[in-house]
């Protein structure tokens, strides 16, 4: 299981909920905050996510969000 799947099912359970960055940082436990925007920005235009600007389900600050339809 890699980072990548990890954020993937992560976004995928919060679906249609977005999610930005720092919040999946926090909750999943990763270290580095890069680390996180680079999966998501990864996983935006494949499988239905799709990252823009947005109010996140989860800190309610509107920033770069992913979500996946
Ligand atoms: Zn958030």
């Amino acid at each position: 299981m890699t980072v990548f799947d990890d954020v993937e099912r992560f976004v995928s359970r919060l679906s249609p909920e977005p999610v930005c960055d720092d919040c999946i940082t926090e909750k999943l436990g990763l270290s580095i905050r890069q680390h996180a925007n680079h999966k998501t920005r990864e996983l935006a235009g494949s499988n239905g996510f799709e990252r823009r600007k947005d109010l996140c389900s989860l800190c309610g600050v509107t920033k770069l969000v992913i979500r996946r339809h």
